[in-house]
């Protein structure tokens, strides 16, 4: 087995040698044809990758997808922004730190009421029934949730939202791109994503979805100068973005895309379920757990997993994760006040079986070292 050095963070993760590759090429201006033929493939791929997510063949979506010159951050203010004014009610879904991201944006932009439960626990639906109602404007919500490796009901939640005819923006950071999302089914307007995590693209730049839907509620009116959505979408269809573009890092997408297009997504889905479940297993032989809470209509990550540290490892969590490091393995620990109490780690993008057993045995070796 290669003691190449092994990224198994949550994002960002493993570069194929043609996406790092494709940084290299010599610069073209962000107005020049040769950019708009790369902005062109990348949305292409992208739609691919946002609309047939399903898993069962067939499409969902009526929309566009845009590429955004910052992370997913900005895909999550753009569409807080775009689609509410001071006016506005939003209910925002909090178990974990994204989830908690999302609610700080939408305070700045909105009213709002939050739907808040420990981070790693599942929500409860009939709270969140209780929360939503006929002035609610927009719903946020975390898919995948990073920090704890929980997977969140967002069909649930959608159906809830829809009854009341509320907005519904919906975070697949580490979901879209590995694991099903159904844009129409879980009546999702605004869906997003950041290229260093299931697409396996260079961190800097991300992807949102926007449905027709939310198109048309986006007024311009309150719209933040540098994330004005309706100013994208129109110069999206000119495959360009307003501002100067990221060139490297968006020719690095068009081939991170490329390549899921390539594999599939469906195909991709059932690698990403089978990694995790290899991952997880492969803990549980050595007695570990996992962190979250599993209830109801949540489940466990398919994309990354968050293991609880043993009780003697969260006595000195620094000597087990400066063990791994010295393998020349890379992994998570927990974030805030989960620091010290959990490890995770990803099986976003394109990992080899052999890596996944890398991982394995390198955390398996550092516990018992
Ligand atoms: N949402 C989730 C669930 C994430 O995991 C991340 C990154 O880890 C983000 C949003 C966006 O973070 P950033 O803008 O720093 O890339």
């Amino acid at each position: 087995m290669s003691d190449e050095f092994l990224l198994l963070n949550p994002g960002p993760v493993p570069l194929t040698d043609d996406v790092r590759g494709a940084m290299d090429e010599p610069l073209v201006s962000h107005r020049s044809t040769a950019f708009e033929a790369t902005y062109e493939r990348a949305q292409r791929d992208l739609d691919y990758v946002f609309s047939q997510s399903t898993l069962d063949g067939r499409t969902t979506g009526n929309g566009t997808s845009l590429i955004l010159n910052g992370t997913a951050t900005m895909g999550m203010e753009m569409a807080v922004a775009n689609l509410t004014d001071a006016d506005s009610e939003i209910v925002a879904l909090v178990n974990g730190k994204f989830g908690r991201r999302f609610k700080r944006i939408a305070e700045r932009h909105a009213r709002i009421t939050p739907v808040e439960v420990a981070w790693g626990e599942s929500f409860d639906l009939d709270a969140v029934d209780r929360a939503i109602t006929d002035d609610t404007d927009l719903v946020t919500m975390v898919h995948n949730e990073t920090s704890t490796g929980l997977l969140n009901p967002v069909a649930e939640v959608g159906e809830l939202a829809s009854e009341h005819d509320a907005l519904f923006v919906v975070d697949g950071v580490t979901s879209i791109g590995g694991d099903a999302f159904h844009i129409d089914d879980w009546h999702v307007d605004v869906a997003l994503t950041d290229a260093q995590k299931a697409l396996a693209a260079p961190p800097g730049i991300s992807a949102i979805y926007v449905t027709d839907r939310a198109a048309a509620a986006a007024t311009g009116e309150s719209a933040p100068f540098y994330e004005d959505l309706d100013w994208h979408l129109r110069k999206s269809e000119d495959n360009q973005t307003p501002f100067t573009s990221a060139v490297p890092l968006f020719r690095a997408l068009a081939v991170a895309v490329e390549n899921i297009r390539e594999e599939g997504m469906d195909t991709r889905i059932r690698r990403h379920r089978r990694q995790s479940r290899a991952f997880r297993a492969g803990f549980e032989a050595f007695g570990l757990d996992s962190f979250p809470t599993v209830e109801g209509p949540t489940q466990l990550s398919n994309t990354l997993t968050a293991i609880d540290l043993p009780e003697s490892v969260k006595e000195s969590p620094e000597a087990f994760f400066d063990a791994v490091g010295e393998r020349n393995v890379s992994i998570s620990g927990g974030q805030a006040h989960l620091g010290g109490e959990i490890f995770r780690v990803s099986n976003m993008g394109n990992l080899t079986a052999e890596q996944v057993l890398r991982g394995v045995r390198t955390v398996g070796e550092s516990l018992t070292e």
